[in-house]
């Protein structure tokens, strides 16, 4: 089986991955540079929640993952990051892209054990921990999200709840 590094020919970011989990013409979109002019509201909450959330917080300091990411912040001496997210709980969404931070850094020789997901809303943490299947589900989604942008046009609009809370939505409805 082809390592994910070797699927990863184009580039795909944390965010992407987790548009392959929220809607599919979404990464298409957003891969292919189709971007809302006015970012959503909901997109400028999380950055608000990011940013103000543990500000007193001394150790603090994002790191990019090499142009696929941002990670919150780290504790590499224990080999554990931390992801600051918006909503209630953990999602779909949001365990691929995390899990897919935790594989870049591992194949770049920084063996990440956990990523700490915080929701500041819901004052909770939850961990997500690196179990020897999660490269196998990270190659997976990589190629399926490889395969989804490779399309000629983007996947069909299918009429979702979580449609009206997207940045597309007046793109798709339109
Ligand atoms: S509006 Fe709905 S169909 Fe369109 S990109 Fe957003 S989630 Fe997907």
């Amino acid at each position: 089986m082809k390592r994910a590094a070797e699927i990863n020919r184009q580039r795909i970011t944390g965010t992407e991955m987790a548009y392959l989990y929220i809607c599919p013409r979404k990464l298409w979109l957003f891969h292919h540079g189709i971007r809302p002019e006015n970012e959503h509201v909901n997109v400028q909450i999380g950055r608000h929640i990011q940013e103000t959330s543990y500000e007193r917080q001394e150790a603090r300091k994002e790191i990019a993952l090499g142009g696929i990411g941002v990670v919150d912040w780290a504790e590499l001496d224990k080999c554990v990051i931390h992801e600051v997210k918006k909503s209630k709980c953990p999602r779909h969404a949001e365990v691929a892209q995390t899990r897919y931070y935790m594989w870049w850094m591992r194949e770049h020789g920084i063996p990440i054990k956990r990523c700490v997901i915080h929701y500041p809303k819901q004052r909770r943490t939850w961990n997500l921990d690196w179990t020897d299947d999660m490269t196998e589900r990270v190659q997976d989604d990589l190629a399926r999200a490889c395969a989804v942008i490779a399309l000629p046009v983007p996947p069909p609009f299918e009429c979702m709840s979580i449609c009206k809370k997207c940045a597309y939505e007046e793109y798709c409805s339109a």
